[in-house]
């Protein structure tokens, strides 16, 4: 590709909303650009990456045996009605109405969909296990977006889903998933971990994270520095990550008396539902309680764990919370909540168990709810919070470090509960109709590009790990207006570069050198070569890796073999 054909939009100036550095470097560079809060067009150098990304998720996706599709992103309400997400999804859930009258959302995830599909066309138990994949934009009306695509509103994932007959098929597929994720990851020259986390608004049993290590990621991770252990902080799990030998634990049947909904409990403290950001359960007087966490949106996951190691918690009037929900209710957060008393936390008996995920109302309504509903609630007593610094729950011998982490993947064991809702199921060799138990997997496809740039950058701009780059040389040409010896040289490099497999980006252009040197750094080509007058009479060319303090002078007819 020639720059005269292929304009580079960069910037000299770091956009004033872009608060870290992935986000900057993205606008300066010229990957995306804004169109509304939440909303980036991936320009052409841009998509190339995301591409990448894409390529490297398929080949792996399919190495499993996971079926590629493609689903609608407008799914009809009737769905989601069935799975009984569209009362508790809350409002992530971008939904709107047709011109007669029917509801419809914009898909945030898709197991509603996939689960109608393989209720119609499944015939036979025989035909289990299956998998598959789509990678598609997803709508998600996120209370805060911002860090560009990394918290988007409209972003690329890739979510597959599997479907199995019985559980040790379903362990057996979500290992292989796991696997590829593993290579997946490994393979874009992301350092990262996996994690045990927390199900949230998607469900199940059992599920891990995949997070990118980095200072600017939103979530909090602790791993232990002697074995494999590592969890998300807000999973505050004792127990071990699940890994390949664990089986989903069966959980204690608690049910809350008297339960209501989460308006009704915000209503009853004089709190807006939307000032509540995330609830957890806590053990209080030994009984399981359950404590909002109220804020505005600044009180994101992380600062709500943290408050809640704090000596104090605001709370509401005992009395009168624990009438209004049949459980001793509490808050704590900014200071233009309701007055209440301040009380002192005991931490033996406040071991914190965590099962909302995100910030946003979602999480909230689908924990009551299933409460409403009575089904089996985490014991409460095996979860507490991790503190760093303390000794692994897992080998007992190392002691836990804490790290921040971007989130780039999430796998989830769900069961049997969109199969159960939703009435997918098969007949078993006995005739017996069977709900399907299922798995889901999803990747972050764009957000995969800024969590790269925040672990692969430099004062000067991009520095690409090679399986990302949008072009692998960046060819540039010095003078070629005035000699035509080096525009020769650079029209012959440059095909012979592309002959030999490379892709190749060409600043053809009459700019000063300064301006192309800038612009290659800044969009972070792995390999940058010079051509130029004086050394092309000496037979050479410069040449510098774009991770390199250095260049040096290669001769220009061994070039190709010289960057492999
Ligand atoms: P987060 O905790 O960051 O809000 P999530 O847990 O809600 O993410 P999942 O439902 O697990 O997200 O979706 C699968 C993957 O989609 C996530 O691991 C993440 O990489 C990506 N993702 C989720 N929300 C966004 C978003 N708003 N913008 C970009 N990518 C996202
Ligand atoms: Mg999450
Ligand atoms: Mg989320
Ligand atoms: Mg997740």
């Amino acid at each position: 590709m020639r720059v005269s054909r292929f304009p580079l939009f960069t910037s000299k100036e770091t956009p004033a909303d872009a608060e870290i550095i992935s986000h900057q470097l993205m606008l300066r560079a010229g990957l995306i650009e804004k169109l509304g809060a939440g909303l980036y067009t991936w320009q052409p150098l841009g998509l190339r990456v995301m591409r990448r990304v894409e390529q490297v998720v398929r080949e792996e996706m399919d190495a499993i045996g996971a079926l590629e599709m493609l689903m609608p992103a407008v799914q009809p309400a009737e769905l989601w009605h069935e799975s009984g997400r569209w009362s508790v999804y809350g409002p992530e859930l971008l939904r709107l109405t047709d011109r007669h009258e029917r509801d419809f959302c914009i898909g945030p995830t898709h197991e509603e969909v996939i689960t109608d599909y393989l209720r119609r066309e499944l015939r036979s138990y025989r035909q289990l296990p299956l998998s598959y994949y789509q990678i598609q934009t997803k709508f998600r009306d996120e209370i805060r977006p911002r860090f560009g695509v990394m918290r988007a509103r409209e972003f690329v994932m890739k979510d597959a889903y599997s479907f199995h007959l019985d559980e040790a098929s379903l362990q057996a597929t979500y290992e292989a998933m796991r696997n590829a994720y593993e290579r997946i990851f490994a393979r874009l020259g992301l350092r990262f971990r996996a994690v045990g986390a927390d199900s949230g608004a998607i469900g199940g049993s059992v599920s891990e994270e995949f997070m990118v290590l980095a200072d600017s990621g939103e979530d909090e991770i602790a791993s232990c520095n002697h074995c494999r252990y590592a969890a998300n902080t807000e999973t505050a799990s004792s127990r071990p990550a699940p890994g390949p030998a664990t089986k989903p634990q069966p959980a204690e049947q608690h049910t809350t008396p008297g339960a209501r909904s989460v308006e009704a409990q915000c209503q009853a403290l004089g709190l807006r539902p939307d000032q509540v950001v995330k609830s957890v359960v806590v053990m209080a007087d030994g009984e399981p309680a359950v404590l909002f966490i109220a804020g505005d949106d600044e009180l994101n996951d992380v600062k709500a764990a943290r408050a809640l190691e704090a000596d104090e918690l605001r709370m509401a009037e005992p009395a009168e919370a624990e009438q209004a929900t049949g459980a001793p209710v509490g808050f704590i957060g900014p200071v233009d909540l309701p007055p209440g008393l301040t009380v002192r936390v005991d931490h033996r008996a406040a071991d914190l168990g965590n099962f909302s995920s995100g910030a946003g109302r979602s999480d909230h309504h689908w924990i009551n709810l299933n409460w409403e509903r009575d089904t089996p609630r985490p014991p409460v007593a095996d979860l507490r919070m991790v503190k760093a610094g303390e000794s692994c729950p897992a080998c007992d011998e190392g002691q836990l470090e804490i790290h921040r982490g971007i989130e780039v993947g999430h796998i989830f064991q769900l069961g049997t509960k969109y199969s159960e809702a939703m009435e997918a199921t098969v007949l078993d060799e006995q005739g017996t109709p069977q709900p399907l138990i299922m798995g889901c997997y999803g990747i972050g496809v764009s957000r995969v590009v800024a969590a790269a740039i925040e672990q692969n950058h430099d004062d000067k701009g991009i520095v690409w790990p090679a399986p990302l780059a949008p072009f692998e040389v960046a060819l540039i040409s010095i003078g070629a207006d005035r000699d035509p010896a080096v525009a020769e040289a650079a029209e012959r490099t440059y095909a012979a570069l592309g002959e030999a497999g490379w892709s190749v980006l060409w600043d053809d252009r009459g700019a000063r050198p300064g301006v192309k040197f800038a612009d290659m750094e800044l969009i972070g080509i792995p390999h940058r070569v010079v051509i130029g007058a004086r050394r092309l009479e000496a037979g050479t060319v410069e040449y510098r890796p774009r991770d390199a303090e250095r260049s040096e002078d290669l001769p220009l007819d061994q070039l190709s073999a010289a960057l492999a």
